[in-house]
């Protein structure tokens, strides 16, 4: 089978890129091993354009955020799905420290904070003692949805294989790449985490990290907003929240901890005035890099063989801008983003 584009990993990576490639009219098959840790299978989809303890507008938003939500509203109407959600975060403060950090940045005007009107509002539901602020807009994407989407359409398709991708069936030449009896112009690992493992592309400074999160019951809270203090809770599928996460860089499995899990638990318990109960507790990992940039681009040893990968916590905001550039780079030649492209690792890459 000829092809223009093999890609390695569907998470949300990979079912974006193959939404620009099919818009552009190239022919890709996409090899996925459906594995239920990655991160794209527990995120809770939160697009929140500030972050941190002090409140900092995430690097290149201006950039992101339309191509994202421009992408998803076209993903919607292509494939008929529904999974974009405006919203706001109340960020309930955890001292008075915190509260002041919000106060002065948002006295400098700061586009996306705001207070709080109706903070008696929220009393029977949360115990708070310190204020809230509202961080706005924010947008919630069910991530879930446009993976499983994707992969339903993508097979329908004959254009996604649900098995294991293996290096040693995988050749690659100047001018073309060799999976069984797939040929492609060029292969793109799009692969998560697995690509610290990868033969061809582990030497990036990756920096995975796990992750753990609660499905909870909370039929007593409103559904309108995400709310945050030392986890976050937010609006999930099948009419439960999303409690989490966790930032872990020293282990050794992916696997769910009763630490996390006690602590979360016991959060909520101090936090969360109404009645809840947990359903599920979900592990996965983040592809993460040691400089906070993506790693987008075609190999300087093997030039058929591209990545896009390490979205880190942001792949929702992340994920269309870069899959978009590396389309546009494949199709026509356009720039990579300079502090994307893996070229500013050409010497680790080339030895
Ligand atoms: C707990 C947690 C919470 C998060 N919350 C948010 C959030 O609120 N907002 C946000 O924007 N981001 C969030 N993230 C980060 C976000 O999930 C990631 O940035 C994003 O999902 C990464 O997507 P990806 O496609 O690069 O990788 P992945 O989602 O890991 O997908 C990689 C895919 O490749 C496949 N694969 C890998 N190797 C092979 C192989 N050899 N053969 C076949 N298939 C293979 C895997 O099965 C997988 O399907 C969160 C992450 C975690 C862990």
């Amino acid at each position: 089978m000829q092809v223009d584009v093999l890609i390695i990993g569907q998470g949300i990576c990979g079912t974006v890129l193959g939404w620009y490639l099919q818009q552009r009219g190239i022919s890709f098959i996409i090899i996925d091993d459906t594995w239920a840790n990655a991160a794209s299978q527990v995120a809770s989809g939160l697009m929140n354009l500030v972050t941190g303890k002090r409140m900092v507008t995430t690097w290149l938003a201006d950039a992101l955020l339309p191509v994202a939500l421009e992408t998803y509203a076209a993903i919607e109407i292509d494939w008929g799905i529904h999974i974009l959600e405006e919203t706001t975060v109340i960020d309930f403060f955890a001292t008075s420290g915190e509260r002041e950090v919000f106060e002065k940045r948002m006295e400098a005007n700061h586009e996306y904070l705001y207070a709080v009107s109706n903070e008696k509002f929220w009393i029977p539901f949360f115990n708070f003692y310190h204020g809230a602020g509202y961080i706005s807009p924010c947008w919630i994407l069910d991530i879930q949805e446009l993976v499983k989407q994707g992969a339903q359409i993508f097979r329908q398709q004959g254009r996604l294989l649900n098995t294991r991708f293996q290096f040693d069936q995988f050749t690659t030449a100047p001018d073309g790449a060799r999976y069984m009896d797939i040929v492609a112009n060029v292969a793109i690992f799009c692969d998560g985490v697995q690509a610290a493992s990868n033969p061809l592309f582990s030497a990036l400074p990756f920096s995975k990290n796990k992750g753990e999160a609660l499905l909870v019951s909370i039929p007593g809270l409103p559904r309108t907003n995400v709310f945050q203090q030392r986890y976050k809770i937010v609006p999930f599928a099948n009419e439960l929240f999303w409690v989490g996460s966790s930032f872990e860089w020293d282990y050794t499995t992916v696997t769910t901890t009763d630490k996390f899990y006690k602590d979360a638990v016991s959060v909520l318990e101090r936090w969360v005035n109404v009645p809840f109960s947990v359903k599920d507790h979900l592990v996965g990992e983040r592809p993460s890099t040691i400089d906070h940039k993506p790693f987008i681009g075609f190999h300087p040893k093997y030039p058929s063989v591209g990545i896009l990968n390490g979205m880190g916590t942001k792949g929702c905001l992340q994920a269309p801008y870069f899959a978009r550039n590396l389309a546009e780079h494949f199709c026509n030649g356009a720039q990579l983003h300079p502090e994307a492209d893996i070229k500013r690792f050409q010497r680790i890459l080339s030895r």
